[in-house]
């Protein structure tokens, strides 16, 4: 069979032209394809909120657009779910006449299987399979401990990641050049724009992400003291670009230390910024070394389970979910999450521990609503983060450790700027109040009631967790 010297790339969760390994080493092999397979039923398999399946087509228009500009198509097929992935594929190698597939790595278990039908099948018809790592800051399952073992503890990850990436830094691949192919050869579906999502907050194209990403680097040596804010923009706000890969993880950290070269700031290993990002590697790491029982939703590890799985637990969840918890932080973040697709780190703490330890509901419910609602939604990430708040966690806070909804709320809100946003209705409170109003003020408010006593709620969490 004669081939094209045409290269396909598939793209996945990387949607960007920069620092995109798979394609950029396709293209130094011949003229590039582009292909994105759109599985409806799986991002709801997945509990993807419509929020991010919203941005992620926003962004996939403006990946065309980009990719256009350097004459490369890309194709876009919808599929009901990852089943039919290995036959789309088959088709577009054969009426193209391509012999090569690249795709960058993903790391969860629906995908690997996917991706090892798709690899024996494109192989099994004599054609060659290409992939690449483009996800994670360093690839992963460079880093074990002295024992051979993956980590298990960030403190000591986090020392081996910085050695290792001072020992062997990545590099940023240059940019991609413009090449030679007759676009009008390959008609581009249709991308049907539908889901809802606040484009005022979550602008879609590049360049908009690439200003939000410098604009963020000019303030970032504020970022140790602002990030615990949630009243102001303190972080960078570009976790729903991540969890897409329009932004890599790996071009972030290089324009960061750019950044600092310049400033004349040298301490890079100390930056709070790159240990945030190095826990993203940390919890993927976590994920591929744990990938079967983490997707099949198990703890990592076994402790104590005493979730309330009656009446009263649902409740509460409800009352959670809602923000009806009585708890103006909580329902505060809840109300930001809803409204905005969204919420600040420092709430995402806060809230699920509430939710986890102080209303005894299990986590993997906490989990799915918020993957269910979040822009960002990120499996390894959120599966991280609630199992470290749930205290089941590969390096969780200690079971006893539970966040106080009221005393962090005095702490991190303290004129209660964040909670007037988003709960107008105490906003006549003042900065003492507003933190947990009295039952008179509820009632005038038409705010609820606590649908818990935290007193009484952490004793009981305390004896039932340990
Ligand atoms: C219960 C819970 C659920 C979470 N669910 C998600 C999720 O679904 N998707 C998601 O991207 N993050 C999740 N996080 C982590 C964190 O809250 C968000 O990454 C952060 O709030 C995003 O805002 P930012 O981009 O402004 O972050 P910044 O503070 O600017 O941090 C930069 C980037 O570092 C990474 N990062 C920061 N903190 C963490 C962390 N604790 N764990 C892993 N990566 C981190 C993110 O990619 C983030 O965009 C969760 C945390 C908790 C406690």
């Amino acid at each position: 069979m004669s081939k094209s010297n045409l290269q396909l790339v598939w793209f996945r969760q990387d949607l960007r032209v920069a620092n995109n390994h798979a394609l950029y080493f396709a293209a130094q092999q011949g003229p590039v394809i582009g292909l994105y397979l759109e599985a409806k039923e799986q991002h709801r398999k997945h509990h993807e909120s419509s929020a991010k399946v919203g941005l992620r087509k926003s962004i996939l228009k403006e990946l065309r657009i980009e990719l256009n500009k350097l004459s490369i198509p890309l194709l876009y097929i919808e599929l009901d779910d990852f089943r039919g992935s290995l036959e789309a594929i088959e088709i577009i190698m054969e009426q193209y006449q391509v012999n090569d597939l690249w795709f960058n790595y993903e790391y969860l278990l629906n995908e690997i299987n996917r991706d090892e039908i798709v690899v024996a099948g494109i192989q099994k018809s004599g054609r060659s399979v290409h992939q690449y790592h483009s996800d994670l800051i360093l690839e992963p399952n460079q880093l074990t401990s002295l024992k051979g073992e993956p980590y298990k503890v960030f403190t000591p990850y986090k020392r081996a990641w910085l050695k290792h990436f001072h020992d062997s830094p990545p590099v940023t691949l240059p940019k991609l050049k413009k090449q030679a192919l007759e676009l009008n050869l390959y008609p581009q579906e249709n991308i049907e724009l539908q889901e809802k999502y606040r484009r005022d907050l979550w602008p879609c194209d590049y360049s908009s992400q690439n200003k939000r990403v410098k604009k963020f680097l000019k303030k970032q040596a504020r970022y140790p003291e602002a990030r615990d804010i949630p009243s102001i923009n303190g972080t960078s706000g570009l976790s729903p670009y991540l969890s897409l890969g329009s932004l890599s993880a790996q071009g972030l950290v290089l324009e960061l230390l750019a950044h600092m070269d310049k400033e004349g700031l040298r301490d890079w290993q100390s930056n709070v910024w790159l240990s945030e990002l190095i826990w993203r590697d940390f919890y993927r790491q976590i994920m591929i070394d744990n990938v079967e029982r983490l997707c099949k939703h198990g703890a990592f590890k076994k402790r104590s389970e005493p979730w309330l799985e009656n009446e009263e637990g649902v409740k509460r969840f409800q009352a959670w979910q809602q923000a009806k918890t009585g708890f103006p932080i909580v329902d505060a973040a809840m109300r930001q999450l809803e409204q905005t697709g969204w919420m600040h780190n420092r709430l995402r703490m806060i809230a699920s521990m509430f939710l986890t330890k102080l209303c005894l509901v299990d986590w993997r419910w906490g989990e799915k609503h918020f993957m269910q609602q979040l822009i960002d939604g990120d499996f390894a990430s959120n599966n991280g983060g609630w199992q470290w708040c749930a205290s089941t966690g590969s390096d969780a806070v200690p079971y006893f450790r539970i966040m106080n909804p009221i005393t962090q709320s005095k702490k991190f809100d303290q004129e209660g700027a964040f909670i007037k946003k988003f709960i107008p209705e105490l906003s006549e409170l003042d900065n003492k109040d507003i933190h947990f109003p009295t039952s008179e003020q509820r009632k005038a408010c038409g705010y609820p009631e606590p649908v818990i006593d935290y007193k009484s709620a952490r004793k009981i969490a305390l004896e039932l967790l340990a």
